[in-house]
């Protein structure tokens, strides 16, 4: 596939000064947020890569003067992350799909902040981790608490998350001399020019560790099914979302953890239907019941309640039972309501005594008959 042309990409001129380049990137940034892209996820993180990409050699004016005078086929290649935090930032990515986005989005904007603001944080933060929760409507209405097994990457026990083997070091690397690029000088017909690629023997880090970590082959983290307790507030809602902070994955040499956001579902009811902070149901009476009035017992999130129905009740009718619904995620105002709809039940089967006194019932309401 041929590749697009990096101003094209980003929608910007040729001739586009670096503060409009920042403003399209981080606006396609959030465009392409999986956030805002829940049912095409792939083509978001897709175009993101080249969004990324282009942003990467265009707000570099060394690496933006290669590419308008050799384009992608210049003597880089194309896109090299030259930065270790960046490549470890694709690594991530590519190790753990989607998760990773919202790390190596904030990675690219904090390094299109300012100049003077404050330094980059050291180390790479742990990416943040979704977990669904399915829990009942009782659940949602009274709040409840549980251990969940989240699958999560921590930090290595054994190399205490460094990635070496204990007691092993690490050294400079002979091949970048510890600059973690490698600076050649080539010769084109258009004159001399040094080309700045990232070390191959040290991935751009400028180290070489002696022995990587047994456990984790150098990852620095490892796969665990931790278990973390959990409290879902009373009135939580489907798509509410939990955060707990720090909870995610683990970050890597000191950076932040990732935090742990709990998706909630709700198992859809038997018997009642939420409308907001509103239930639902509905309750079945007897002819005669509808007819004379009466008092009718009603399951409700809290409890059964006897709900008297007037005479004359007709089928469709609805009744409230104050403060019998959802309680408010946030603890105010109070419950919502439970409405119940009253059906009549049309009886299938009779026996023939019903039969002959809904025969006199029939003949008393229409004498004509
Ligand atoms: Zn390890
Ligand atoms: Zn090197």
């Amino acid at each position: 596939m041929a590749k697009l042309d990096y101003y094209e990409i980003l929608g910007v001129p040729r001739d586009a000064i670096e503060a409009d380049i920042k403003k399209a990137y981080r606006q396609k940034a959030k465009e392409l947020h999986p956030d805002r892209n829940p049912e095409d996820r792939k083509r978001a993180e897709e175009e993101f890569k080249q969004v990324a990409e282009a942003y990467e050699v265009l707000s570099d004016s060394q690496k933006r003067a290669q590419y308008d005078r050799y384009g992608h086929a210049g003597p880089d290649q194309g896109f090299t992350f030259g930065d270790t935090d960046l490549r470890r930032a694709r690594d991530a990515y590519r190790e753990f799909g989607f998760g990773g986005f919202d790390n190596l989005f904030d990675l690219f904007f904090r390094q299109g902040a300012p100049q003077g603001a404050s330094p980059r944080a050291r180390g790479f933060a742990g990416e943040s981790i979704e977990y669904r929760l399915r829990i009942t409507l009782e659940d949602a209405a009274h709040g409840t608490k549980m251990t969940l097994t989240v699958p999560r990457l921590v930090a290595c026990s054994v190399c205490s998350g460094s990635g070496m083997e204990p007691g092993s070091k690490k050294h400079a690397c002979s091949a970048c001399k510890g600059h973690g690029q490698i600076e050649h000088r080539q010769q084109s017909f258009l004159g001399s020019f040094v080309n700045v690629r990232t070390c191959p023997e040290c991935g751009g880090q400028g180290e070489i560790v002696e022995k990587p970590c047994p456990r984790c082959h150098g990852h620095a983290r490892v796969k665990e099914k931790s278990k973390i307790s959990i409290s879902v507030p009373a009135g939580v809602d489907m798509g509410s979302r939990l955060r707990l902070r720090d909870q995610g994955n683990a970050g890597i040499e000191g950076g932040p953890n990732g935090d742990l956001f709990i998706l909630i579902e709700i198992i859809a009811h038997p018997q009642f239907r939420r409308d907001g902070r509103d239930i639902l149901s509905t309750i079945s009476a007897s002819y005669p019941q509808a007819a004379l009035g009466s008092k009718l017992k009603v399951p409700t999130l809290w409890g059964e309640e006897t709900l008297s129905i007037p005479a004359g009740t007709q089928p469709g009718s609805e009744f409230r039972l104050r403060g019998k619904g959802m309680p408010s995620v946030h603890g105010m105002n109070g419950k919502g309501d439970h409405i119940v709809e009253v059906s009549v039940d049309v009886p299938t089967k009779l026996t023939s005594k019903q039969r002959q006194a809904l025969e006199e019932l029939a003949k008393a309401l229409d004498p004509t008959r």
